[in-house]
């Protein structure tokens, strides 16, 4: 004798003896296998429902339970850099050094300073300043030749 745990189709869940499990199976497809309480024909054995509910479980339990994800911290751009591009950046330093060592600061007073340059209005030197970019378009359009001084990431505060 074997004895079954039955559930059926309306999980009504009880036991049953059978001579041997073959017997369950035949007995089961016939129909003869019924529900006491609803008398569904519809049943199987319930011996799986444990493992399969602790299945679901160890699922369904990580997603009941998720971690609160943290919001999105603010981000700056950033790079790593190489050998070379650090040499780079050591070349770009040692310019600016040598473009500030060699002009003279003349501040706000820049594109009228390269403008009377250009004209022949006063002698030609290497000066530096501050230019709006208004500015600087109109100073190379005149022909005057002014370039850039490269800014230092440390100097952009
Ligand atoms: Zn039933």
């Amino acid at each position: 004798m074997i004895k079954y745990a039955l559930v059926c189709e309306s999980a009504h869940d009880f036991d049953s003896w059978f001579q041997s499990s073959a017997a369950y199976e035949t007995q089961a497809k016939r129909g003869l296998v019924t529900c006491p309480e609803c008398g569904s024909a519809k049943v199987g054995k319930a011996i799986m429902a444990p493992s399969i509910a602790r299945r679901d479980r160890q699922i369904i339990e990580p997603q009941g339970d998720p971690a609160p994800s943290p919001p999105p911290a603010p981000t700056q751009p950033v790079a790593l850099l190489d050998e070379r591009q650090q040499n780079l950046r050591a070349m770009v330093r040692a310019l600016h050094a040598r473009i500030v060592a060699d002009t003279d600061d003349v501040g706000q007073r820049f594109p009228n300073e390269a403008r009377r340059m250009h004209e022949g209005d006063i002698p030609h030197r290497s000066i530096r300043g501050e230019a709006s970019l208004e500015d600087a378009r109109a100073l190379l359009e005149e022909g005057v030749e002014i370039m850039p001084i490269p800014r230092l990431p440390e100097e952009r505060n």
